[in-house]
């Protein structure tokens, strides 16, 4: 089955809490701490196999998920990191972000690598916090959140050449002749149901990848037949072959075929037109061919027109060293909507600032955070080396520098968390 659109619901691992813990030595009753640090959740990683030609594995993973940091251990022992989670996507594969549709990534190449969703940092145990004054801190800190997000992915084929053409043209009889792809071929439209991709050599060495299109028709870029869902898949084309039933069969005209595929891509991506084209007049074999090239010739002098027949294999050559010499002046990535810079996406939900300082409405500056909170909870008031222990806290947080540059001076009433106290030197 071809799928080349998918939802899915990602979440990487949160990362280890960090571990409060003390030696233990005979007579010492607390030893110096001895928590080690938690480990980092699990990455959710894309990885770009040019093996794979459809989303069809993530198509059946509603969700995926990767392993959380183990906690931090006594005896400073540090926690094993989670496992990352490697998800193999093919070449083409654009990856959006669902909450803010922005693109995560654009993988491209063989063995690409892209971190989707990013594992939450272990927090640090009690002994990363010792310091000469607080030689044995009793706190540590919880591990980072891993990140989860709803990923919308896309892949938009990359193929050099792209064939378009209403159905029963013969482009998959063409892709079948030029290439070792082996679509089904048959005389009724829409009997190709994924775009075919197959490796077209010229007899002097040149390649390049051809997509087999399917299903354009007139309203395509409204969503008539196929079309609209393989239309995405010509934007990344840098030629476009124009296959065109030059034998009119079924009551056909070549000219007008043209103009009414050219509109269907117009009304999709106005840019699609700015491709280069080559049309390739197809059915030369049959009757009545010769006199239908002449006039489509006369009607679109400015044009390449390659007259051949898929079916005889005639003029395939010519076809593909035009095609060739055309794809030699245009750079590879010129229309690779999406640069590499947003390949890795390396994001933290900031830290929380660790305190605010509000001014009440009597005039007196009130000091609540995160930090504060737990310092405060920490303490008791009543054994005054707790109290100056919070106090040499609130310091080294910057609470009292930012409070004296805001005009609080010793002796003035401040709050804490809407409890009065005195700054003191
Ligand atoms: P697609 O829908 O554009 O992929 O068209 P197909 O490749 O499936 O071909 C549709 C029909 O046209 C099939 O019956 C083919 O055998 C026939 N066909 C394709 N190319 C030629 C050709 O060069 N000459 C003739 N006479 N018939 C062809
Ligand atoms: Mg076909």
């Amino acid at each position: 089955m071809f799928i080349d659109d998918v939802k899915i619901k990602v979440k990487a691992g949160d990362g280890g809490a960090g571990m409060v813990a003390f030696r233990r030595e005979k007579y010492v009753p607390k030893g110096g701490p001895a928590g080690g640090n938690g480990g980092r959740g699990g990455n959710i990683v894309f990885v770009g196999d040019e093996g794979l030609t459809t989303l069809l594995d993530l198509h059946y993973r509603k969700s995926i998920k990767a392993e959380n940091g183990e906690n931090g251990k006594s005896k400073n022992g540090f926690g094993r990191d989670g496992a990352d989670q490697y998800i193999r996507v093919p070449l083409g594969s654009v990856v959006y972000d669902v909450n803010n549709n922005t693109v995560i990534s654009d993988i491209t190449k063989h063995n690409q690598e892209a971190v989707v969703a990013r594992g939450g940092r272990g927090g640090r145990g009690n002994t990363a916090f010792a310091t000469s004054r607080v030689p044995a801190p009793d706190y540590r800190e919880a591990g980072e959140r891993g990140v989860e997000r709803e990923l919308r992915v896309e892949l938009k084929i990359l193929a050099d050449v792209g064939l378009v053409g209403f159905p029963s043209v013969g482009k998959s009889t063409l892709i079948s002749v030029i290439s070792a792809a082996r679509p089904k071929i048959a005389a009724y439209p829409f009997t190709t149901l994924y775009p075919n991709l197959g490796v077209a050599r010229c007899r002097d060495g040149r390649s390049f990848v051809v997509a087999d299109l399917p299903g354009l028709i007139e309203g395509a870029s409204q969503g008539a037949g196929l079309g609209i869902r393989f239309l995405r898949h010509i934007e990344r084309t840098r030629v476009i072959v124009h296959v065109i039933d030059i034998a009119g069969s079924e009551g056909r005209d070549p000219y007008r075929d043209y103009l009414t595929i050219n509109r269907e891509l117009e009304n999709y991506n106005p840019r699609l037109l700015l491709r280069p084209q080559i049309i390739a007049a197809n059915k030369m074999d049959l009757p009545g061919t010769e006199e239908n090239l002449k006039i489509l010739k006369s009607k679109l002098p400015d044009i390449t027109i390659v007259a051949i027949s898929a079916y005889t294999k005639n003029n395939l050559d010519e076809l593909l060293y035009r095609i060739s010499d055309l794809l030699d002046t245009i750079k590879p990535d010129s229309f690779r909507e999406f640069k590499e810079e947003a390949t890795v996406e390396y994001k933290f939900t900031p830290e929380p600032d660790p305190f605010v300082i509000e001014k009440d409405t009597d005039g007196v500056y009130n000091v609540v955070g995160p930090m504060i909170e737990k310092y405060f909870n920490a303490t008791d008031f009543n054994r005054d080396a707790n109290v100056k222990m919070f106090a040499r806290r609130l310091r080294n947080l910057g609470v009292e520098d930012a409070l004296r540059k805001l005009g609080v001076k010793s002796g003035d009433a401040v709050r804490i968390l809407g409890y009065e106290f005195e700054l003191f030197d």
